[in-house]
């Protein structure tokens, strides 16, 4: 064997499986496409996450946070509303606020570089894990007593287990024949940050609009990011507009709660899908995060469900391996999709039904939104229940959630 696991996929969940894995004393080999110096650039790709609170405590054992704590922004506060261009962010809405759970704030808002280098850093340091890039998964066999991929470059690689963190595309899925549910938006995600002239207090914004929903997201210095939902058609044309006439389509749907606001570097998009592998997992095969499931951006959980499946995992692993059992057997990985499963399936369906409700201007719908966010302000339990769920509290928690080691 050239590792216990074989991971193809060096994003953000390949190597945090990686690491967790060499916590309890397992060895991998991450391979993936692109050459490292181009997933350690520090130019900004416009994606920032709301990492839950759950998903910190892991960061923090695997001895990421304290490297990125520094740049992430306490998440304090999240205020939901039903809006259309040129009412603004702040009008109605419904207010979480993270003084009701006794845990602190529901998550941190961190930028993706600061993230993404903190990982393979990390990855470089431990004597457990080797990365090839790049370099490119061509085939794959999976045998009774191990898995095996070949590289572009000629090279066979075998482990006891492989592990797909290869994204929404999994090739690692394709090759299996594992099948895919699901279906495309059309609408798209357009991303940037901006400052403003005064302060956000931590304040998390997620705006209803009849296209689709704005998220204001809280950064450190005064500023913000920005996953503004349109229909596919209208992105591409706001896509094309200057940097001027952008700031000028999204300043009504901003408002002027936070003063002038600024873009602050460059633009990006990112067209929206829903995509669920049938199957999590196999004889010698499991699926992770994207590879997986990619889920619509509105709740802002893609990440924090996939460290959710890096956990699980690696705990799943380590136990088996720990009890001298084989790693690979088809009944120790069929522990790890019956745990994820479920979970997946909810947050999957409800951002999908979510999505629909709300992206749309109809009337009566409009009325009916209204007054269910009226209902759950006004219930402090429901208010609590969404909370838990962002900070990632509910469910069956694998133990590098609950902060301990595995
Ligand atoms: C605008 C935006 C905002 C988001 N906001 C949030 C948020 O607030 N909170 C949150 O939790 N999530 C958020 N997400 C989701 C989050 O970005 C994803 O869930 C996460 O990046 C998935 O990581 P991954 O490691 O599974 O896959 P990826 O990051 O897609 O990595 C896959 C890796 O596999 C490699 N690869 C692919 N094919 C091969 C091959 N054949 N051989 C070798 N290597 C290969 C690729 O090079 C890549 O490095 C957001 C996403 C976007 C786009």
């Amino acid at each position: 064997m050239d590792a216990d696991i074989i991971i193809v996929g060096g994003g953000l969940n390949g190597p945090a499986l990686a690491l967790a894995l060499a916590s309890g004393g397992l060895s991998s080999v991450i391979i993936d496409a692109l050459p490292l110096a181009t997933r350690r650039k520090p130019a900004f790709d416009g994606r920032a996450y709301a990492l839950a609170l759950t998903s910190v405590r892991m960061l923090d054992v695997l001895g990421i946070w304290p490297v990125v704590a520094t740049n992430a922004q306490p998440m304090l506060d999240i205020k939901v509303s039903d809006g259309k261009p040129g009412e603004g962010a702040a009008s109605l809405f419904v207010h979480f606020d993270h003084n009701e759970i006794s845990e602190g704030p529901m998550g941190y808002m961190l930028e993706d570089r600061t993230l993404r280098r903190a990982l393979l850093d990390a990855v470089k340091a431990s004597n457990l894990i080797t990365q090839i890039a790049p370099a490119r998964v061509l085939a794959q066999e999976i045998h009774s007593s191990h898995a095996e991929v070949v590289l572009d470059d000629g090279r066979t690689l075998r482990g006891r287990v492989l592990v797909g963190c290869d994204g929404r595309r999994s090739g690692v899925a394709l090759r299996a024949s594992i099948s895919r549910t699901g279906h495309g938006y059309h609408q798209t995600g357009l991303v940037c940050a901006v400052s403003h002239e005064q302060s956000h207090n931590g304040v998390a914004y997620q705006q209803f609009m009849p296209s689709g929903p704005l998220a204001i997201l809280p950064l450190p210095d005064n500023r913000s990011a920005i996953v503004w939902t349109e229909t596919s058609t209208r992105a591409a044309e706001i896509n094309a507009m200057s940097d001027k006439d952008f700031m000028a389509e999204l300043r009504p749907r901003f408002g002027d709660f936070l003063g002038k606001i600024k873009l602050v570097g460059k633009r990006f998009s990112y067209p929206l899908d829903l995509t669920i592998a049938n199957e999590f997992a196999r004889a010698r095969l499991a699926l992770v995060g994207d590879a997986a499931h990619g889920i619509h951006y509105l709740a802002g959980q893609g990440l924090n469900l996939g460290l959710r499946d890096v956990a699980a995992l690696a705990e799943v692993l380590l136990d088996a391996a720990r009890r001298g059992e084989d790693i690979g057997d088809a009944l120790v990985l069929a522990r790890y999709s019956q745990w994820r499963g479920a979970d997946v399936m909810a947050l999957a369906v409800s951002t999908d039904a979510i999505n629909k409700l709300f992206s749309n201007d109809n009337p009566v719908l409009r009325a009916m939104r209204v007054a269910g966010l009226g209902m759950v302000n006004a219930l402090p339990s429901a208010r609590r229940g969404f909370i838990r769920e962002a900070a990632g509290l509910s469910g069956d928690l694998p133990r590098l959630l609950k902060g301990q080691a595995i």
